[in-house]
C-alpha cells in the first residue's frame, strides 16, 4: 500500500504534532513503504541512501510505539560514526517532541559519565555507535533487556567500518522476539549475512535512485 499522507496512517496525534512542525506534508517513498509494516511489528530491509528521508522512515514508527510507562530503553538505532548517531536521535526527539518519549545518543569521543547520568534518568530509545554501546553494556550502565525494537542503520557502512563483531555481541543480547529493521545504501553479502542471522521473514523494500530525492529538494548539476 502507498500512503499518500501522513494522516492516513494510524498514528497519535502527538506524532503527527511532531512530524508537522518538522515541516513534513507528505510521506518519502521509504516512508510511505516502510511506516506501515514497522508499525505492524514486522522486520524491514530498506535499500536506501541519505536523503531518502530514511530516519525518519524507522524513527517515526518506532516512537509511535514506546510504552511510555515503561521507563526502560524499548528502542535501539545503532549507526556507524559518532554524528550519525547525533543526527539521528535530534531527528527522533524532533518527532517525539510532543509525546513525552525520551532519545539519548551515546557515541565515544564524549565524556562517558555525562551519557550515564542521562542513561541514569530513563530513556527509551538509544542511538549509540556500536563501540560506545558495548562499552555501556559492559559497564552495566545500559540494559537492553526490554528492547522490543532494533535498527540497524547505514548496516554497509557500519560493516565497512568493521564492526560485524560489535553487532553480533550487542544483537545477542537484545530479547530474540525483538523488530528488526536494517537500512543501506548497498546490500553485498555481508549485509545480507546479518539479514539472514537476525531477521524474521523481513519485508524488503527498494528506493531506486530517481525516487529517492525528496521532491522539496531541489537539484542541480
Ligand atoms: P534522511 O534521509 O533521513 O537523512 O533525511 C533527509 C532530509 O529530508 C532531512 O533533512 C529530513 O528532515 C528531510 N525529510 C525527511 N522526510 C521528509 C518528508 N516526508 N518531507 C520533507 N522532508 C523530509
Amino acid at each position: 500500500m502507498q500512503v499518500q499522507n501522513f494522516n492516513d496512517l494510524p498514528l497519535s496525534k502527538d506524532v503527527l504534532r511532531g512530524i508537522k512542525a518538522l515541516g513534513f506534508e507528505n510521506p518519502s517513498p521509504i516512508q510511505a513503504q516502510s511506516i506501515m509494516p514497522l508499525l505492524e511489528g514486522r522486520d524491514v530491509i530498506g535499500q536506501a541512501q541519505t536523503g531518502t528521508g530514511k530516519t525518519a522512515a524507522f524513527g517515526i514508527p518506532m516512537v509511535e510505539s514506546i510504552d511510555l510507562s515503561d521507563k526502560r530503553v524499548q528502542g535501539l538505532v545503532l549507526a556507524p560514526t559518532r554524528e550519525l548517531a547525533v543526527q539521528i536521535a535530534e531527528h527522533i526527539s524532533r518527532i517525539s517532541r510532543y509525546t513525552g518519549v525520551r532519545v539519548c545518543p551515546i557515541y565515544g569521543g564524549e565524556k562517558i559519565n555525562r551519557q550515564i547520568q542521562q542513561l541514569k534518568r530513563g530513556v527509551h530509545i538509544v542511538v549509540g555507535t556500536p563501540g560506545r554501546t558495548i562499552d555501556h553494556l559492559e559497564r552495566g550502565t545500559l540494559r537492553l533487556g526490554a528492547v522490543r525494537m532494533v535498527v540497524l542503520d547505514e548496516a554497509d557502512r557500519m560493516l565497512d567500518m568493521g564492526f560485524v563483531n560489535d553487532i553480533n555481541k550487542i544483537l545477542d543480547r537484545v530479547p530474540e522476539d525483538r523488530q528488526t529493521s536494517l537500512f543501506s545504501a548497498t546490500m553485498d553479502r555481508n549485509v545480507w549475512k546479518i539479514c539472514d542471522r537476525y531477521m524474521d521473514r523481513p519485508e524488503k523494500i527498494l528506493v531506486s535512485k530517481d525516487e529517492i530525492a525528496l521532491v522539496q529538494i531541489e537539484q542541480r548539476y
